[in-house]
């Protein structure tokens, strides 16, 4: 049972939709797959322009910083998302400054207001909207709303891999918002997808910049149904697929059960004595603090068949994150609290009485 936030498996009628005859990306045939699976990418961002780029979400992290930034960009660092937008400003050489905090720790919105009167020379703002480093919520649209009545003109950059497809996001003062393939969008990795507000694509177009990740030169291939290079052909198809049966549930019925899987799996583990890490926990994933993280991990896979993800860099073997997004069966979520209530049981720390499973049910089919 893989249940790490991203990759997501791959639900089965994808993985059919995707084991087709490879076609020809310059075809009548593509135009017309490409043309739907824009126009429901539209509807998902719920801006008025949207670029698919084929490469992981870390090449539109790069193309939004590349094209976005025309003076200096405020970076946000709560974890190692936010920490690898000043490593990309550093890589091509753009002026950039940093808010840091522990990674637990959302910016304030007030932290970022101060830094923008403080140097009128920012022009753009790179955040994640959930920071995965440490499951994370950032307050992101108010502090947009707050930044936009400063000055309308600095961009707004969010990083919503682990949040476009998990909750609703309002995009009204948001430039460009970034997401992948291999999060909640539940498909393998490789394709990167960025929603644009038309101030943005002016921005891109009064100066365009870089070959590959030229986002001018996208906007104009991509607003005829085509693409600049070699289309990402199966993954756009995987994706159409994907937004298809979305669409079809409703997006907010899938955002309401991420939402519900999230408060009791949560509910479920504070209740068993486990301690949440983040201040604002994000919806896509629960976090965990706990010593115990790497026993309690291998525990669950070896013997519970449950696959969650550790932390990186000092959360090593001090964090455990457990996925939300994505089409995740009820009983997964709720298999995967009791195989951590009876790793703990067998590790000595909490006696095993079935409170996990219960919150979790409680929480999930009783509105309790
Ligand atoms: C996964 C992830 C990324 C992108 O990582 P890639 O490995 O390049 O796809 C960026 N930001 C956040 C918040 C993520 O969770």
């Amino acid at each position: 049972m893989l249940l790490t936030p991203g990759p997501t498996p791959v639900p089965e009628f994808v993985r059919k939709a995707m084991a087709d005859v490879t076609i020809h990306h310059r075809t009548e045939e593509f135009e017309a797959i490409f043309k739907n699976t824009r126009e429901l990418l539209l509807e998902t961002f719920n801006m008025p322009e949207v670029v698919m780029l084929a490469s992981s979400g870390t090449g539109a992290m790069e193309a939004c910083v590349t094209n976005l930034t025309h003076k200096k960009a405020l970076t946000i660092n709560s974890g190692k998302f936010g920490e690898r937008f000043g490593k990309i400003c550093a890589a091509f050489k753009i002026d950039y400054t940093e808010i840091k905090n522990e990674w637990n720790t959302p910016v304030s919105v007030e932290a970022v207001v101060d830094a923008v009167k403080n140097d009128e020379s920012i022009d753009a703002i790179f955040i994640q909207i959930c920071e995965s480093a440490g499951g994370l919520r950032h307050p992101v649209e108010q502090i947009a709303a707050e930044v936009k009545k400063i000055n309308k003109n600095i961009t707004i950059v969010a990083d919503g891999i682990t949040a476009i497809g998990v909750e609703k996001i309002d995009t009204t003062h948001l430039d460009a918002v970034i997401t992948g393939s291999q999060k909640a969008l539940m498909l393998p990795p490789g394709l990167a997808m960025i929603g644009l507000s038309n101030d943005a694509v002016a921005k891109i177009e009064s100066h365009a910049k870089g070959y590959y990740f030229n986002l001018a030169t996208e906007i104009k291939k991509q607003r005829t149904n085509t693409t600049a290079w070699t289309a990402a052909t199966t993954l756009i198809i995987g994706l159409g697929a994907i937004l298809e049966k979305i669409k079809e549930d409703g997006f907010d019925n899938l955002y309401a059960k991420t939402a519900l899987r999230a408060k009791a799996t949560q509910e479920a583990l504070k209740a068993i004595g486990m301690e949440i890490y983040p201040k604002t926990p994000a919806k896509a994933m629960t976090t965990i603090y706990t010593e115990q993280s790497s026993a309690i991990r291998k525990i669950l896979k070896n013997k519970f068949n449950v696959n969650i993800a550790g932390g990186q860099d000092h959360l090593a073997g001090k964090i455990f994150r457990i996925n939300h997004m994505g089409l995740v069966e009820d009983f997964e979520a709720s298999w995967a609290v009791n195989a951590i209530e009876l790793a703990l049981d067998e590790l000595g720390v909490r006696a095993f009485d079935g409170t996990a499973n219960k919150i979790f049910a409680q929480t999930m089919f009783k509105g309790e």
